[in-house]
Parts: structure tokens; sequence; C-alpha cells
């Protein structure tokens, strides 16, 4: 066993802190990895501020990790020390039910395991600890390989904010001659932009924070509009093939439905503490509108998705912060203030 130092949150209000805790020697298909960067996703905060039932204290959160491999063990073929890779938000699947065969491992019907706030089937008693760490080890299936070309530290984002974006785009089918629609311009939100504008679709972003219209064409963004006018959401109504909600909190649906074309979907991938209001089923049924929802990427769409950004040069955009400035990143990230990702330099914990 190595010992591995962290940031965890103890509790659902006090702020988070340093956290020793032991992971395993790397069996015969294991990456052993130096954690260089991890993303700072809302789930994270949703998780360690019990937002959502079961989680398990301490709770050591980040599931957006690049790192380089140290050590492999006696099976592992893919990778070898010295690699550049990169862990998202699942380490283990059943890998027997026909989504796991599928390569849609995040629909595993016999259970997946989560990078963080998991039992660790290798550590009874144990949760599955994240990427606010040192340093992890992780079965080959489950670690993806990254290219150097790229600046690491906002390749971290991809590992979820990325995945979470591109594969609902993929899945429905935007390209070129598509108006897409991308609410909330966070994390996600801003992934959503780069990936429906390198899709080809003419893309629409929609935020409650005026000041970001300027960033969000930077992005890609064709059009902005302000969630809160109504007048400029009623100019768009009808409109939209897909529109992609990535809001963290509980808000009216309706503003969003109306705007869709006959057949048009609602992709909801926000999952707010508080649910929605019931959406109108009048809006839904008279144009056959849909509302749907779309969790993170499999192992193999997420390897397509960062071999896509090493071609086409997306990363993120981030800020970089040590880990002892995550609570201040989580209280500004309470108040939309991301731009548009915090990237967290894991060198501060080794020091
Ligand atoms: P984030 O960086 O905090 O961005 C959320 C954005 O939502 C904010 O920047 C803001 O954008 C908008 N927003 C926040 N509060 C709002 C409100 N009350 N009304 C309207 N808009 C509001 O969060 P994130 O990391 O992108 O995550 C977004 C959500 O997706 C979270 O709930 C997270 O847990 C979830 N998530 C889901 C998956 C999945 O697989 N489905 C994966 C990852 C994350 P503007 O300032 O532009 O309005
Ligand atoms: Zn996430
Ligand atoms: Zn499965």
């Amino acid at each position: 066993m190595t010992q591995a130092k962290a940031f965890a949150a103890f509790d659902k209000t006090s702020p988070l802190g340093p956290f020793t805790f032991e992971r395993r020697e790397p069996l015969a298909r294991d990456v052993q990895l130096d954690v260089l960067f991890c993303g700072v996703c809302h789930s994270d905060l949703h998780t360690v501020k019990s937002e959502w039932p079961g989680t398990t204290y301490p709770c050591v959160a980040g599931h957006e990790i690049v790192g380089r491999v140290t050590k492999v063990g006696a099976d592992v073929k893919k990778f070898k020390a010295g690699d550049s890779v990169a862990v998202g938000c699942l380490v283990d699947s059943c890998r027997t039910c026909s989504s796991c065969k599928e390569g849609l491992e995040q629909y595993c019907q016999g259970g997946f395991q989560m990078t963080y706030n998991s039992p660790d089937k290798h550590m009874p008693g144990q949760q599955t600890y994240g990427g606010y760490s040192t340093h992890m080890v992780v079965d080959e299936d489950f670690c993806l390989r990254v290219s150097d070309k790229l600046d690491l530290a906002a390749v971290a984002p991809l590992l979820c904010a990325g995945i979470t974006t591109y594969s609902p785009l993929r899945h429905w089918g935007v390209t070129k001659g598509k108006k897409v629609g991308v609410v909330g311009l966070g994390g996600l939100g801003h992934m959503g932009v780069k990936f429906s504008h390198a899709f080809g679709a003419h893309t629409v972003l929609f935020t409650t924070s005026a000041g970001k219209a300027e960033d969000a064409k930077r992005l890609g963004a064709d059009e902005v509009v302000i969630s809160r006018d109504q007048d400029a959401m009623m100019k768009h109504a009808g409109s939209f093939d897909v529109i992609l909600n990535t809001v963290s909190a509980s808000h009216n649906l309706d503003a969003f439905t109306m705007l869709l074309k006959r057949d048009g979907t609602l992709v909801l991938v926000g999952v707010p503490e508080v649910a929605h209001p019931s959406p109108n089923v009048g809006v839904l049924i008279f144009g056959r509108r849909s509302i749907a929802g779309s969790l993170i990427g499999g192992l193999k769409e997420t390897q397509e998705m960062l071999d896509f950004c090493a071609e086409h040069g997306i990363v993120s955009d981030i800020e970089k912060i040590p880990m002892q400035g995550i609570n201040d990143a989580y209280a500004r990230m309470l108040k939309s203030d991301v731009k548009y990702r915090f990237v967290i330099d894991m060198a501060s914990l080794r020091s």
C-alpha cells in the first residue's frame, strides 16, 4: 500500500481540509499515476455538501484527472511509466451487462464504481477516493490516453465537462445545419458551446449572466440570449433542434421546451439538488417535443472525444488553483463565477 495525501470533506458543512489514506499496490491490470491536475466539477460540490443522497465521509472528490504513469501491473498492455493519462468519472463497471458490452459503462445495469464515493471493491470498508489527491491506482480499462500536444491542465475538464456535453450532442445528431441551444455558461456549458460550434451547428448560448456574452461568442456561440429576458427568448420560439441544459439549479423548463421545433429535444445534464417544477405537458404534446437526460459517456466515446480534441485543438478555458484554494472555488461556483473551470494544480499538495 502507498500513502496518498488529499483534501477531503469530513461532513456536509465544514470546509475541505487535509486527509491521508492508503491506496492499493497496483494489481496485474492496474496503472498507478501521479495526479498532475484535477478539474473541479459542480458534481463535486453537490456531493461533498450532501445535496444528493448517499455521500459517505470522509469524501475525496475529483473526477477530471490528468496524470503521469509511475508504475504498471504485470499484465498492463496499453500504458507504461511516463505516459500522460487521464481518469474520468468511472473506475469500474460490471463489464457483462448489455450496456457495458456496448461500451456504455455509464449506463451499467450491474452497478458501476464511481471514481469517488463508491464502495471500493479492492479496499473493503473504504470508499473510492478521487482526484483531489497525490496519486491514483486504476484498472487500465478505465484509464485513457492523452495527447501531450495539449495543455494538460486544460485537458483535465474534458474528462467530465467535456464528455458530458460531447456525448449528447453526438447522440442527438448535432451537425452543420442544426440549431442548438446551450443553457448555462459554466464548466459544462462552455464545453457544450465549443463542441456544438466544432460540429458545425448554429449555436445559441442562454445565460443568466449578461457579463458572459462576449466570452460566449469567443468560445463559439453565434448568438447569446439572456434567459431572463422574455422577449429575447420568444424570438427563438419553435426554432431549436436540440437544447442542452447544463444548469445546476432548479428552474422552469417550459421557457426552453417552448423554443424547440417539432420533434426537438431538451437534453438535461444538470442535476439540481431540488427537482425542477413539473414541465407543461401541452408544450410537449403540441410539437411532439421531448425532454431527455444524458449521463457522462462511456470509455470508448471518452477516448474518441479526447482524440477529437487533440485533432481540433480543443481544451477547456481554465483558472488554475492550488488545492488549498478549493473552498473559495466552491464559493465562487455557487455565484456562477467560474471562467470556465477551476483546475487544481496538484503540485500544491505535494509541496
Ligand atoms: P457550473 O460550472 O457551476 O455551471 C452551472 C451554470 O449554470 C452556471 O455557470 C450558470 O450559468 C448556470 N446557473 C447556475 N445557477 C442557475 C440558476 N439558479 N438559474 C439559471 N442558471 C443557473 O456547473 P457544471 O460543473 O457545469 O455542472 C452543471 C450541472 O451538471 C451540475 O448540476 C452538475 O452536477 C451536473 N453534471 C451532470 C453530469 C451528467 O453526467 N449528467 C456530469 C457533470 C455534471 P450562467 O451564469 O451562464 O447562467
Ligand atoms: Zn463532473
Ligand atoms: Zn455493466
